[in-house]
């Protein structure tokens, strides 16, 4: 914790990544502060690109840097696109830090995930679990970028005494999340599989892998809460968990769907589809002990995204 709190105040905040589900919350939060809110489409700025994002931060000067913006997806997109999980996710890190070192940036707040610990971490999963073991082969890729970020903000703060931070958000989910079913994380995936088997009047649901695997989820409104709380208040090298503490197995999650869609269905479950991580369960004591907590209950976020899906997503 810092003694005196970094203020947005005044300030011009770039939300890198705004299109995406978690950039999106961040600027629904900022909407009433007092600061401006700077913003690239995807057309206007490739943050793969060094000279752009470089340009991008001498015209328009941002002060605080929220970094949100990342290639994602869940466990078959990351199985199955290592390259670009890899790749994308390493060079936007390395392009907009570099760029918010060089333009004198005053806070920058890296978003990472909880995939970065190791596949077998003892749960409740502490940040100093980092870099103790082997990575789940499923999402390495992004895991290892993700890594990189993390240190990055801690050799930039070492060496050049910059004030970069890293937040670790649990699964999360919530308005604008990816309901593709090929590239999507499992709530999104099983809301949408859930909708349809209500509406062909099915009477399966098919849930991935075993669905012993155990998720923490963490609606984004909430993470977007942390992440600014974050930003004004902690400033040091450790990169912070943000965790909701509430963790359900797939199964389980599979059954709260149905009841959020209103699906009467028996689970049917595919072992050609990998489980992959057992738990990934975060041990958020040290976000806790600076006294934020989460406010949306697992059934509630449930809820609300599928009233969301039924107006923005559901034909
Ligand atoms: P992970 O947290 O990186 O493993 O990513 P996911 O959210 O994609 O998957 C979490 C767990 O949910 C894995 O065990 C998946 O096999 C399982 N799962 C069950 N049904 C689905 C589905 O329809 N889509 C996805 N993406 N995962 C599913």
């Amino acid at each position: 914790m810092t003694q005196t709190p970094f203020s947005l105040a005044g300030k011009r905040v770039f939300v890198a990544g705004h299109r995406g589900m978690v950039g999106r919350a961040l600027v629904r939060r900022l909407a009433d502060q007092d600061c401006e809110i700077l913003t690239a489409s995807r057309e206007e700025l490739d943050l793969r690109d060094q000279a752009g994002v470089d340009r991008f931060f001498a015209d328009r000067r941002p002060q605080a840097v929220l970094m949100a913006a990342a290639t994602v997806g869940g466990i078959y997109a990351n199985d199955t696109r290592p390259a670009d999980f890899l790749y994308d996710n390493l060079v936007m890190a390395t392009n907009v830090l570099g760029a918010a070192l060089r333009g004198g940036v005053e806070k920058l707040t890296f978003l990472g995930s909880s995939c970065i610990y190791p596949r077998l971490a003892p749960q409740p999963m502490r940040e100093d679990a980092l870099l103790t073991g082997p990575l789940e082969p499923t999402n390495e890729w992004y895991a290892i970028a993700k890594i990189a970020g993390v240190k990055l903000c801690q050799a930039f703060r070492r060496q050049h005494g910059a004030d970069f931070i890293s937040a670790m958000p649990t699964n999360l989910y919530g308005p604008f999340d990816n309901f593709d079913l090929e590239s999507s994380h499992v709530l999104p995936a099983l809301i949408a599989k859930a909708h349809r088997a209500k509406t062909d009047g099915a009477s399966t649901l098919s849930v991935w892998g075993s669905g012993a695997p155990k998720r923490e989820f963490m609606h984004v409104d909430d993470c977007a809460d942390a992440i600014l709380f974050l930003t004004r208040h902690y400033s040091a090298e450790s990169h912070v968990n943000v965790g909701s503490g509430e963790e359900v197995s797939i199964r389980t999650l599979a059954q709260h769907v149905a009841q959020a869609v209103g699906l009467q269905a028996e689970l049917t479950f595919d072992p050609s589809k990998p489980d992959g991580a057992p738990r990934k369960l975060m041990d958020s004591s040290l976000l806790r002990g600076m006294g934020w907590a989460p406010r949306i209950p697992l059934n509630e976020g449930l809820k609300a995204t599928y009233s969301w899906y039924l107006t923005q997503i559901a034909p």
